[in-house]
């Protein structure tokens, strides 16, 4: 049996074909392909605006960077998370202020949230963001809520979740970083996650002039259009109109972008995006199927509707020893995450262990089984094996 990561990109030959055509053309880098992604990707997950940039992390700091956080502004979110949902608020000199998981749903509890919110003056934390771990939804309906009270952005991590979704109030399909209740959400495009473009990265919005901003912001700052430029005609070189050459900085930006032939492959990926995790929701349901009755099956290894699957994610007694086990049978399982709050970086600002309960207890059980569209049936069946082998 070949190795059987926990998670794996799919390259087929068109998209292949298509990033050689890419390479081919006049743009490797700020050409037509970007806009095109752009547009397609807006249109999958049903947000007006979207902008591409180089990596998810790039997304977070640009959302950051566009809201404004500057030193000192608390920011709540989730340990159970990547780094970079933490990081980026880091990027602007903000405190990252870590509130507890759900332990059903592994997302952030928004009664926590509240909590937290009301133990304090108003206009005392700026925003939230949200994870949508592992490809569950949050309610962002309820959180919008919860944010207009207490005057709070969010930003929606959807790293996990493109294709995912939610029900609201009147029973409307809300899709994972469409714009309705977020101000921004963003993805990743690393191989791991469900569209592979290398590196790459998304940010959605609903909102033009964040939408502006984000475009300014992720090329250093520089914008071109007649109407916005604040120096004169004459600084600027020209007579009777602006001269064809000229550009201004006007805030401090960076360099963010993706390159033509990577939003070509994340194109050509996208096209086949919801087959993918129509796939992932197979292989959930068979690995459901097989241990329904199994004590592991908790929390989000239940079936839950919406769920984009980037991770199916059991609760075992004895991991190290389930873990071992799996790769010593080729199995390569994995455990998201080790929680934020934990981390020495993190630990320096006072956080320490007892601090999120739920969290940690969640780490001392989570273990990730293979989940990708391109898993065999076979395979699952070998990895549903040789779990059932273990706990006998
Ligand atoms: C992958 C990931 C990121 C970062 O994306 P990169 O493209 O790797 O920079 C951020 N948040 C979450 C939840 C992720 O899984």
């Amino acid at each position: 049996m070949k190795a059987i990561p926990y998670g794996r990109q799919h390259i087929t030959e068109e998209d292949i074909q298509t990033v050689i055509e890419t390479l081919q053309s006049d743009y490797l880098t700020q050409g037509p392909k970007i806009a095109e992604f752009e547009e397609a990707f807006a249109n999958y997950v049903g947000s007006k605006y979207a902008v591409a940039v180089s990596n998810g992390t790039g997304a977070l700091h640009l959302c950051t960077l566009a809201l404004g956080v500057k030193d000192g502004d608390k920011v709540i979110t989730t340990p159970i998370t990547f780094a970079a949902s933490a990081n980026c608020i880091r990027y602007c000199g903000g405190e990252v202020v870590f509130s507890d998981i759900d332990p059903n749903t592994y997302l952030l509890d928004i009664n926590k949230v509240r909590a937290l919110l009301e133990s304090a003056p108003k206009g005392t934390y700026k925003g939230v963001i949200p994870v949508d771990f592992a490809g569950r939804a949050n309610d962002l309906e309820a959180f919008r809520k919860l944010a207009d009270e207490f005057g709070l952005w969010i930003i929606e991590d959807a790293c996990h979740a493109p294709g995912g979704s939610f029900q609201d109030a009147n029973n409307n399909i809300q899709s994972c970083g469409n714009g309705q209740f977020a101000n921004l959400a963003i993805f990743s495009f690393h191989p791991v996650k469900h569209i592979a473009s290398g590196e790459g990265g998304m940010i959605t919005t609903n909102d033009e002039a964040l939408y502006q901003k984000l475009l300014q912001l992720r090329t250093h700052g520089i914008l071109k259009n007649n109407d916005l430029y604040t120096n004169s005609i004459e600084l600027a070189g020209g007579n009777e109109t602006y001269p064809g050459w000229y550009m201004e900085m006007q805030t401090l930006g960076f360099n963010y972008r993706l390159t033509d032939f990577q939003a070509a492959l994340g194109l050509s990926q996208l096209a086949r995006a919801q087959k993918g995790v129509e796939r992932r929701r197979e292989i959930a349901s068979n690995y459901f199927k097989a241990f329904t009755n199994k004590s592991f099956i908790k929390g989000q290894s239940k079936s839950i509707e919406g769920h984009a699957y980037h991770l199916y994610i059991i609760e075992v007694e004895d991991r190290l020893g389930l873990y071992n086990y799996l790769r010593s049978k080729s199995i390569y399982a994995q455990i998201h995450y080790i929680p934020c709050h934990l981390m020495p970086y993190y630990k320096q600002f006072g956080w320490k262990e007892g601090d999120m309960p739920a969290s940690e207890n969640y780490y001392k059980h989570c273990i990730s089984l293979p989940m990708y569209p391109t898993l065999t049936d076979e395979e699952q069946a070998y990895v549903i094996e040789e779990i059932n082998t273990f706990y006998k």
